[in-house]
């Protein structure tokens, strides 16, 4: 079983020369050791090398846990060989990954002494390598995640050493700072776990997330560890009980196999508590019974079929609960049976059957079946046309990369669905998909040309859903063309962003009207249309791009009237209220005007200045003083409060690094904050009575309102509550629950 949730190797680092070379030679030996079956004399000689120009280059490196940095590099690489299962070319590119980024050796160097297939690989490393750049903007953000998409096409080792540079620098985010935990953290929960999940690399996913939540949620992932630490006893109990009349059964009828029972991810579990609003205890699957056969090819459907045989004669199956992943593996190359079943004390239990052959691929993704794999034969897979539909989107110069990434990610966790067309090919989708994505699925035109689409000989509308199974085809017709709102139901990325590439292009043509009619107006001021006037215009409407000015004066949006708002310097624009200072005071009441008046000192920022800043609390998630928050500087509205655990905190870590702000709450009970709590009960007669009592009488809040819902017997409630801080929040929470007749008490998200 996969180390999960270790702690961190190195807490205090302090060898001397002779240890640490001992240490290093060690951790290559290993390496050697775990390549041992696949290496050729040859490739050892390659790898020496590559060690020793690795060691010799970063020399005079350590890492901020004060090791020396060629650790990094060769745990690198037996991540590359050990967990992803990869040959000794890729062994030797990790050892190389940070060479030419961090240090005198270049691209030249590494292709005189290795050759021009190695020296590409570190290339694609080294320009993606600037990822955790938070100075950059959104542009290039995006732009390098592009990258990391488009390397990914172009020889997916790249991007599966890469994958293993960020799970070792995961693994040692503790020596880093707060701040940078956060970034690299969300970033890896924004693109590198997905991406892991749609590479098949499961394994890797699930400690990305689970280490990711350890920075990002800390209290809850001590929670969720504790809470699994403290039922481990009785899990370990009652999944012995519920293997040992199967196992007896599977011997008897011969089976070479292994069988056990473990804990799903943190993050998983996190997740779930979190989609059924249920605590720890309540949720039932906190672990799942996996089997590994040891099965010839030739059987391997049969013997893992007669397994769920044997296991449901033992126990009853939950029918729509059963999921055939051998006759139809996931896109991803993924291939179990997996079934979930009534055990004793009538909790269910998942089961995954699978042979090792499936086994390693769960593991290790179809990187273990890679074609890369040295000396395996080519072979061409569910990967590979996965590999070459994105080589498609991202050649398209008219890709929009922030809306790309933003769909590419929605598409990459889905379910899937199997769809036929008339003649019986079958097409996979994303689970929602409509007929008019399957449309676009197949070709470009017949998307942008659909009107309809018959599903199972029936006619349905373009945005009709589609089930696995369905049989469809697509009606066309040449007068049609794509509108705005198809982009309220298409779900995947290729056909939305086909959508808006044309769209874009008409948006274009009609903005030319608008750029006509702004170049008239300015020309009567006397002043030219440069490129300093449109962004004050821009700037003034608050337009995204000269596109979006000029379309908005095209359709009569935006009034150029508000032009005599400007004054002429030479040959330049001027907002005539530019100088005009925002005042504090105001705005600050107009930020908190549903809240308590009160100073502005609830929050210390830091930053280039350290007087109190403007701020406002973010509705997503609505942080109160004591909760992990972040400040997210927004276009039109100032700085943004968020908490770490936001929904939406990933995203904009990831993708704005440059605009947040480092944040804390400063001590000050005099200002309370806006927070919602949801209660769930039975038998609410008095019970608001005593709600109130606890909020008045008890604690002296302030509440905005109360609101209840009862439905025979049972009932669901939502106060809004002004609180100073997490404590007085967790105590009044406290309270709630212990009144009889309430049986759940919970933070809400936010206040809709
Ligand atoms: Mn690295």
């Amino acid at each position: 079983m996969p180390t999960q949730h270790t702690e961190p190797q190195v807490a205090q680092y302090n060898y001397n020369e002779e240890e640490e070379k001992k240490l290093i030679l060690r951790e290559y030996r290993a390496l050697l050791r775990s390549l041992k079956e696949s290496i050729k004399k040859g490739d050892k000689t390659l790898l020496r090398r590559a060690f020793e120009i690795s060691v010799e280059a970063h020399r005079d490196m350590r890492r901020k846990s004060g090791e020396p940095y060629i650790l990094h590099p060769l745990a690198v690489a037996r991540i590359v060989v050990e967990e992803i299962g990869l040959g000794v070319t890729s062994a030797i590119c990790a050892l190389l990954h940070d060479t030419v980024e961090d240090t005198e050796i270049t691209l030249e160097d590494i292709e005189r002494d290795f050759n021009v297939q190695i020296a590409k690989i570190i290339d694609g490393l080294t320009k993606i390598s600037n990822v955790v750049d938070i100075k950059a903007d959104t542009t290039i953000q995006a732009e390098n995640f592009r990258k990391i998409l488009l390397t990914l096409a172009d020889d997916p080792r790249v991007i599966l050493i890469k994958m293993a540079d960020r799970l070792h620098n995961m693994r040692t985010l503790d020596s880093m700072s707060r701040e940078k935990q956060l970034k690299i953290s969300s970033e890896t929960t924004y693109i590198y776990s997905p991406l892991a999940h749609r590479l098949g690399l499961y394994e890797i996913k699930s400690e990305l997330e689970d280490l990711a939540m350890k920075y990002t949620q800390p209290e809850m992932y001590a929670e969720i560890m504790q809470g699994l630490k403290e039922t481990k006893r009785e899990r370990t109990r009652y999944i012995n009980e519920f293997i040992r009349p199967i196992k007896e059964e599977l011997i008897n009828n011969g089976f070479d196999f292994e069988i056990y029972g473990r804990p799903k991810a943190i993050n998983s579990i996190w997740n779930k508590m979190r989609k059924k609003h249920v605590t720890f205890d309540e949720v039932y699957d906190l672990f799942a019974i996996r089997i590994i056969l040891k099965s010839p090819p030739e059987r391997e459907k049969e013997d893992c079929w007669k397994v769920y045989s044997i296991i449901t004669n033992f126990y009853r199956p939950s029918p729509d609960r059963l999921r055939d992943w051998i006759s139809v593996p996931k896109g991803n190359g993924y291939e179990a049976l997996h079934t979930t079943v009534m055990g004793n004390a009538g909790r269910w239990v998942e089961v995954q059957i699978r042979t090792e052959r499936m086994n390693e691929i769960a593991e290790k993704g179809l990187a273990a079946h890679w074609k890369y794999k040295d000396g395996a034969p080519a072979q061409e897979s569910k990967l590979d046309s996965f590999l070459h539909h994105l080589r498609d989107m991202l050649n398209n110069p008219d890709t929009d990369t922030i809306d790309f990434i933003q769909d590419f990610k929605l598409d990459l966790f889905t379910e899937e669905i199997y769809i036929y067309t008339p003649k019986g090919d079958m097409r996979v989708l994303p689970k929602g998909a409509t007929a008019l994505d399957f449309a676009f699925d197949i070709h470009t035109q017949l998307g942008r040309r659909c009107i309809g689409a018959k599903v199972n000989y029936k006619l349905v509308p373009l945005s009709h859903p589609l089930n696995s199974g369905d049989q469809v085809e697509v009606i066309t017709s040449s007068k049609q063309n794509p509108s705005e709102d198809w982009l309220g139901f298409l779900i995947t990325a290729k056909a939305k962003s086909s959508v808006k590439t044309y769209l874009k292009e008409d948006k274009r043509k009609i903005a030319e009207d608008g750029k006509d009619a702004l170049r008239r107006k300015l020309d009567h001021m006397k002043v030219p249309l440069s490129q300093h006037n449109v962004n004050e215009l821009i700037h003034y409407f608050k337009k995204q791009s000269p596109l979006d000015l000029y379309y908005a004066i095209a359709v009569g949006a935006l009034d150029l009237k508000e032009l005599k708002n400007f004054v002429v310097h030479g040959d330049k624009l001027q907002h005539i209220a530019k100088e005009v200072k925002l005042d504090i005071k105001q705005s600050q009441e107009e930020d908190h005007g549903k809240q308590k008046p009160g100073k502005a000192a609830e929050l210390i920022i830091f930053g280039e200045r350290s007087d109190r800043v403007l701020y406002k609390l973010a509705q997503c998630c609505q942080p109160i003083p004591g909760d992990d928050v972040f400040g997210f500087v927004t276009s039109g509205e100032g700085l943004k409060v968020h908490r770490t655990d936001c929904p939406n905190a990933a995203q904009l870590l990831a993708n704005y690094g440059h605009r947040i702000v480092k944040t804390k709450w400063a001590k000050n009970k005099e200002i309370s904050f806006l927070a919602g709590v949801g209660i769930t009960g039975h038998d609410d007669i008095g019970v608001i009575q005593k709600i109130t009592n606890v909020i008045s009488g008890e604690l002296k809040l302030n509440m905005r309102s109360l609101s209840i819902e009862s439905n025979d017997g049972i009932f669901e409630g939502k106060i809004m509550i002004y609180i100073h801080d997490r404590e007085e929040l967790n105590e009044f929470c406290n309270r709630l629950s212990q009144l009889d007749g309430i049986t759940k008490v919970e933070r809400l998200e936010s206040s809709e």
